[in-house]
């Protein structure tokens, strides 16, 4: 078996999306993909990262299915918290702790702020500060129509992308047997820049709406869904392009774009 991002030999499977995103007891039918050490192991530095990336996002507010996984989120939150005091190295660095713990004392979004201004102050504080980088507060209206305080902040935006790209990859893989080895185009739907221009948005919309939640695939539609599928030049004869559209917690959504120019062919037969 050959890695479905690379071709050399596969050392190991790897589920897509890694099982961690889905809640402990429901993780029944997930898709693997055999995978290299390489693409095993860059990849599941980015998993947890990518899932609190998500699952800190004030888009998921009121999804009581994901609350194990918020439970699991927060944990890894207090980990890191629990693990600062370690990484003071000088007497500076731990007035500087106080001080920030001291601001945030009554914030609502405590953690993450004091996270942010730690990394910030070049204190580790492992993968949460880089989460947090340069937050802003926001507030924002939940179903009932009840402002609530959020924040919002910038993250790895290139890690967060290749990640999905990965993703679509292991989709392609698992549903055609063929590694994709050539360019990936991600349209983060869910993530779209505000100064996107009218076409961004309008390619964005045409691809979005193509992902319908029943007719896709998936065993736990809480947490993921996705399709395969591809387009046909005006003769209906040549694929341009396999459109691979995903969606996570019910909110993310994502296509990914295989044009057909970039396929490469494997050097042998699987
Ligand atoms: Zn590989």
């Amino acid at each position: 078996m050959s890695c479905y991002y690379c071709e050399k030999p596969a050392t190991g499977m790897e589920h897509v999306p890694p099982q961690s995103f889905f809640i402990k007891g429901q993780r029944d039918g997930l898709i693997s993909v055999p995978s290299c050490d390489v693409h095993n192991q860059q990849k599941s530095k980015d998993d947890e990262y990518v899932r609190a990336v998500l699952l800190s996002s004030a888009k998921l507010d009121g999804k009581e299915q994901l609350a194990p996984l918020f439970e699991v989120h927060l944990r890894a939150l207090n980990r890191a918290g629990e693990q600062i005091p370690g990484r003071l190295k000088s007497e500076e660095d731990f007035q500087k702790f106080l001080e920030i713990a001291e601001k945030f004392k009554d914030d609502h979004a405590a953690g993450m702020k004091s996270f942010s201004e730690l990394a910030q102050a070049g204190i580790g504080t492992g993968l949460l500060g880089l989460l947090s980088v340069d937050y802003r507060d926001e507030v924002i209206f939940d179903n009932d129509g009840n402002e609530q305080q959020t924040i919002s902040y910038a993250f790895d935006t290139k890690r967060f992308n290749n990640f999905f790209k990965s993703m679509a990859k292991g989709l392609f893989f698992h549903e055609s047997d063929w590694a994709w080895l050539g360019k990936v185009v991600l349209l983060p739907h869910s993530f779209l820049r505000e100064e996107a221009s009218e076409d961004e948005k309008f390619i964005s919309k045409h691809y979005s709406s193509q992902l319908v939640r029943d007719d896709a695939k998936g065993e736990h539609k809480d947490v993921f869904y996705y399709d395969v599928g591809t387009e046909l030049d005006s003769s209906g004869k040549e694929i341009l392009r396999y459109v691979v559209n995903f969606c996570l917690y019910d909110t993310f959504e994502f296509t990914a774009l295989l044009e057909s120019k970039y396929f490469v062919a494997s050097p042998e037969p699987r």
